[in-house]
């Protein structure tokens, strides 16, 4: 944690340095650091941040005092003047909030200023203030039966989150109004600022990029084009989902304030499992049990797929755990690429109970039996 920050030794100046020194100190500062000087450079580019801040509490009297008072600041309503010329005030929809408490190493809250900073020209920062725009993902869970995974189902959900306001569809604006032009950057969404001898171009404080503003907010949402509210949506999970499988819906997740791109829907899927089937990816795996004498001497039986019966010659002499392939017979595989296996697994079932009858026959097979499935052992 970062505590002990000076913010008078970072811009060289004396604690009783007034007004116009702190002033002077800053450009003199800046001038040397700004990223547009040191393009590329991470270590300019960090400098110029903290001196920025350092002039953001200094020059403002309000925040000087307490921050000389070794005090906390706490919501004191906009930024500092000398970053935020012209435009600001008024009721506006996604306006930055400033506001701080804590310690005063912590910079955590003072993302006004990176964003003010991160905003100018470098494509991260830049990027990182578009995603803002962006509404939450969301994550839901559902339960399919065996078989609608096998054929793929259109599945009704819930989902809780913010949604596109009914009442302004959106815009933010009560119904019946516009949204208006912003004065301060004419809607282009960015202006420039001059900071002494440099100008360089940000989003516009007073609409916060989006280049329009709203003189009377919608009643429903307050002008935020979004409201908390459950929606009911179809969601189609694809033919051939695994037990575990993740389905992305783009667009299905929470609304983006005022127009921006809405966030994704993921569905966790998970599968019931079937009475006989199995599946591993797209096989279908069976087993198939079938007797001794069916296994010694041969036999066809009848084995369910999905597309009916379909008849198995298993061949006289099957061990247990031979497998047979009936290819095409297993579940789609994604994206449309034809279908998986079906693999059966003979299993050899032996009697618990049996009548005198049949114990008397299997009795004379022993004694007959010329094979020693154990001579092996005595090699
Ligand atoms: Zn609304
Ligand atoms: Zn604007």
């Amino acid at each position: 944690m970062n505590g002990t920050k000076d913010y008078y030794k970072l811009l060289g100046v004396d604690k009783k340095a007034s007004e116009k020194e702190i002033k002077d100190a800053y450009r003199k500062l800046a001038r040397k650091y700004h990223p547009d000087a040191n393009p590329g450079d991470k270590g300019s580019e960090e400098k110029f941040k903290e001196i920025s801040e350092a002039y953001e509490v200094l020059s403002n009297a309000e925040k000087r005092k307490q921050y000389d008072s070794g005090g906390m600041f706490s919501g004191a309503g906009g930024p500092g003047p000398g970053f935020y010329p012209g435009g600001v005030g008024g009721a506006r929809p996604g306006s930055r909030s400033y506001s701080y408490s804590g310690d005063i190493g912590d910079l955590g809250d003072l993302g006004d200023i990176f964003n003010l900073f991160s905003g100018m020209g470098t494509g991260a920062g830049a990027g990182r203030r578009r995603e803002a725009r962006k509404g939450r993902d969301l994550q839901t869970d559902v339960t399919v039966s065996f078989e609608e995974a096998l054929s793929g189902v259109t599945i009704p959900l819930t989902v809780t989150g913010k949604t596109v306001c009914p009442t302004c569809k959106g815009s933010g604006a009560r119904p019946g109004t516009l949204p208006k032009t912003c004065p301060t950057c004419g809607g282009r969404g960015s202006v420039s600022q001059n900071q002494g001898p440099f100008a360089f171009s940000r989003p516009c404080p007073n609409c916060g990029g989006r280049g329009t503003v709203i003189e009377e907010p919608c009643e429903t949402c307050r002008g935020a084009g979004a409201v908390e509210m459950p929606r009911n949506i179809k969601v189609k999970i694809p033919a051939g989902i695994n037990d575990g499988g993740k389905v992305r819906f783009p667009g299905k997740g929470e609304a983006a304030p005022l127009g921006g791109t809405p966030g994704d829907l993921y569905v966790n899927v998970h599968v019931k499992p079937h009475k006989y089937f199995k599946r591993k990816d797209s096989g279908i795996l069976l087993d198939l049990p079938i007797t001794f004498p069916e296994a010694a001497m041969g036999t066809t039986v009848e084995i369910p797929t999905l597309n009916g019966k379909v008849k198995l010659k298993v061949p006289a002499g099957t061990a247990d755990g031979r497998k047979f392939r009936l290819r095409g017979k297993g579940a789609p595989k994604p994206r449309g690429k034809g279908h998986g296996d079906m693999i059966v697994t003979a299993r050899i079932v032996v009697p618990k109970k049996m009548t005198a009858k049949e114990k008397e026959l299997v009795k004379k097979l022993k004694e007959l039996e010329k094979e020693d499935p154990r001579a092996f052992l005595g090699e």
